[in-house]
């Protein structure tokens, strides 16, 4: 889609690292972090909320690519969320879980 930032990262406009990457799915740093993770997780296709996602391969995806950064950075124990923004509560409207961590034991919801 033209105007979306995400959908440049898919294409490679925009050079990034990613921590994550399979044939559904791409993930790479939060470029405002708000804990030393912050991960966010998209479909490489463009889907605009959660609510516009039917595909159970990609909520496979993301869910092997969260496990495996939760992994990557010791959390369990530490504590971490997984966000989503929907229904117009989104900044970005292309489709992404955020991976914030380590938030603690026993975190309040926000
Ligand atoms: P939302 O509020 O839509 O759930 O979250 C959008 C997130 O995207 C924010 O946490 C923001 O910091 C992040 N973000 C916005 N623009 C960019 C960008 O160009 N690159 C990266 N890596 N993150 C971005
Ligand atoms: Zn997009």
């Amino acid at each position: 889609m033209t105007d979306c930032i995400f959908c440049e990262i898919v294409k490679g406009d925009i050079p990034k690292d990613f921590r994550f990457k399979d044939e559904n799915v791409l993930a790479f740093d939060d470029i405002h972090p708000v804990a030393k993770v912050h991960v966010l997780f998209i479909p490489k296709e463009h889907i605009a909320a959660f609510e516009n996602l039917f595909d159970d391969a990609i909520l496979s995806s993301i869910r092997k690519g969260i496990q495996k950064i939760v992994e990557q950075n010791d959390l369990v124990g530490k504590g971490y969320k997984i966000i989503v923004n929907g229904g117009g509560g989104q900044v970005i409207n292309h489709l992404h879980f955020h991976l914030i961590g380590p938030t603690g034991l026993h975190a309040p919801v926000v």
